[in-house]
This record gives structure tokens, C-alpha cells and sequence, in this order.
């Protein structure tokens, strides 16, 4: 499907989720919370700052070891998501973005960058998360430290299939059993890399090692960790499935996978994991990087999704994030 068919049903999805709220300043239009567990804060460089074609991984390019890799990520179409050019801009947009949709936001990354997006934020929309992917990161002592200061509600995005490394890899147990000890969520990548990105962008990454199955010995090990699977693990439906069915507490994120595949490939997957009886356990999250307006894109698959209900497009967008976060939902209205 092409941006210019989706987008005028993306507007008709908004209006269907905009509500009458009663606040203090009289009733006013606004749109039903949602919750974006997946954002990324980061320093914008216009030198990597590439727009972008949502599913672009619609078309993976063949190639050849002996000729130039193929671009990571396509840029070649109609209308391409452009990326910010600078901090202000991103931000601006962002917090625009989540005022007209009643969004809260779960970040990781660069810790000015969350502080000052949760100064222009309205209290409590920014939640910042630490991330670690591995032992090299930080010591045990500091991110101790980090994680009981406060700040820090989050522990992700944690990634150690980048570092080509199962998440039950004993080097980090100690890190995960401090998260466990204060009560801290976290947030595991796994399964999808993008197109060749051993090839192109990450030689350590390794498929196998976002095999969803591979967190039981860590979920066997801690089982008062919360802990939920950023992008699904997909493609592998059938273990994430087979995991979330023996592990009770185990929830995913949309997060990457959603703009990325190709649309019809995504709403299938989404479909099985809800089909399989998890619709109480996906989250919505976007994966934002560089490009603000990949919020409503991502959003519009849920809002525009024909295979689910009204309340299942409500708990994929915010109950199930307030129940894995144990959120006041009445803050967030
Ligand atoms: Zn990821």
C-alpha cells in the first residue's frame, strides 16, 4: 500500500480515537493516550541523517561480495520520511507530535538529550531508560548506581545479539539481576537486523542469537524480571509464541519491525501473535530515530489494522503498557 492510500485512512483512524476530555480548562478534544515504549534520544548528525522509505525492506536488493555493499536503508521513493537537521528541530516536532496524539514515550540513549525533552514534555510523558547491551559498557558498581538514582525507570535497549551474544550470556547476569532486585522493566532486542546488516553494519550480529528461546535460562534465573522482546522477535512467530506461552510475564514491542517490512508482512505477523491469544501482551512502540514524522506512519498500522478490534487497537497503543510499566493510567488521559 502506498503512503498517499494510507494517509487519509490514517486521519480517519484519528478521529475514530479522539475522545471528549473533561479537564480543568473546560471539555477539549483529545486524542486517547498512547504509549510508545521504544525512542530512541539521540544527537542528530546530518552527515548519517538519510531519509527514509517506510517498509523499504519491501525490495531486498540482491548483491554480489566483490561489488559495494547495498544501501542499509532505501531512500529512493515518492514521498521519503526526511530525517531532522538538527537537535531543536527533532525536538520541536517530537514534542508537537506528542501533545496532538496524548503520547507518552519510553527513551533510551543520550541522557541531555531525555532531559531536555522532558522539560519541553509535560510531566511524566518521558520515561528514560539506560541502556546496556554489554559487560564492557559499564560495571556492575555503576549501572547499580544509575539504576538506583531515580532517573533511570528503564533498563533498554539491551542488544547483545549485536555483540553476537545470547541475552541468557552469563557476562550479563549480573546486570539483569540488579534490574530484577529494583524493579526495573527491560527491554530486549531481538530477532530483526535489517537488511545484510552483518554485511553492512554489524559483523557481529548474529540471527540465531534473537531466537526468542533463547531467554529462558535468563527468565528461569530471575523470575521477578519483567521483561519484554523488542520487536517481537521477528520473524520467528512460532518460538516468541511458545515463549510468552510458558513464560507469564513476558511481553513484545512492534518497535522497528513495523516500518521496515513490508506492510503486509507485518500485519500478519501482528495478526498471529494476536491470533495465538496474545493480544494482552504486545506493546506499541515506533523505534524513532531521525525521522519525527515516522510516529503517525507507525501509529496508522495499528489505527488502519482491520483484524483488530477497537480494544485491541487500545491495549496494543496503551492498556498493555500500563500494566507491564504498573502505571497510573488516570495520569495519562
Ligand atoms: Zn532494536
Amino acid at each position: 500500500m502506498s503512503r498517499k492510500i494510507l494517509l487519509p485512512v490514517a486521519c480517519i483512524g484519528s478521529i475514530l480515537l479522539m475522545h471528549l476530555n473533561s479537564s480543568a480548562q473546560g471539555n477539549t478534544k483529545r486524542h486517547l493516550p498512547i504509549i510508545d515504549v521504544h525512542v530512541h534520544a539521540m544527537k542528530m548528525n546530518p552527515a548519517f541523517a538519510a531519509d527514509m522509505c517506510p517498509w523499504f525492506l519491501s525490495d531486498m536488493p540482491g548483491g554480489d561480495p566483490n561489488q559495494p555493499p547495498p544501501a542499509f536503508i532505501n531512500t529512493d521513493c515518492a514521498s521519503p520520511l526526511k530525517a531532522a537537521k538538527s537537535d531543536k528541530e527533532f525536538e520541536d516536532s517530537l514534542m508537537a507530535t506528542m501533545r496532538r496524539l496524548n503520547m507518552t514515550i519510553v527513551a533510551s540513549g543520550d541522557a541531555a538529550v531525555i532531559r531536555s525533552w522532558q522539560k519541553a514534555a509535560e510531566p511524566g510523558r518521558v520515561i528514560p531508560s539506560l541502556t546496556l547491551s554489554s559487560s564492557s559498557e559499564m560495571t556492575v558498581m555503576a549501572f547499580t548506581d544509575s539504576l538506583s538514582s531515580g532517573f533511570y525507570k528503564v533498563m533498554g535497549e539491551t542488544a547483545p545479539q549485536y555483540q553476537g551474544m545470547s541475552p541468557s550470556d552469563t557476562s550479563l547476569d549480573a546486570y539483569f539481576a540488579v534490574a530484577e532486585k529494583l524493579n526495573i522493566p527491560v527491554g530486549i532486542h531481538m530477532g530483526t537486523g535489517g537488511n545484510g546488516s552483518i554485511n553492512i553494519t554489524n559483523p557481529k550480529y548474529r540471527a540465531s542469537m534473537g531466537n526468542p528461546l533463547l531467554l529462558e535460562d535468563l527468565l528461569a534465573r530471575h523470575p521477578k524480571l519483567k521483561v519484554w522482546v523488542m520487536h517481537a522477535g521477528y520473524p520467528m512467530a512460532d518460538e516468541m509464541i511458545a515463549l510468552m506461552g510458558a513464560n507469564a510475564y513476558v511481553y513484545v514491542d512492534v518497535a522497528g519491525m513495523i516500518w521496515s517490512y513490508p506492510l503486509a508482512e507485518v500485519n500478519d505477523y501482528i495478526k498471529r501473535l494476536v491470533q495465538a491469544g496474545f493480544g494482552k501482551r504486545i506493546l506499541y512502540g515506533t523505534d524513532l530515530m531521525v525521522w519525527p514524522k515516522l510516529l503517525e506512519t507507525s501509529i496508522g498500522v495499528i489505527e488502519n489494522a482491520n483484524y483488530l478490534s477497537f480494544d485491541q487497537k487500545r491495549d496494543i497503543l496503551f492498556n498493555n503498557a500500563v500494566r507491564f510499566f504498573r502505571l497510573d493510567a488516570s495520569k495519562y488521559q
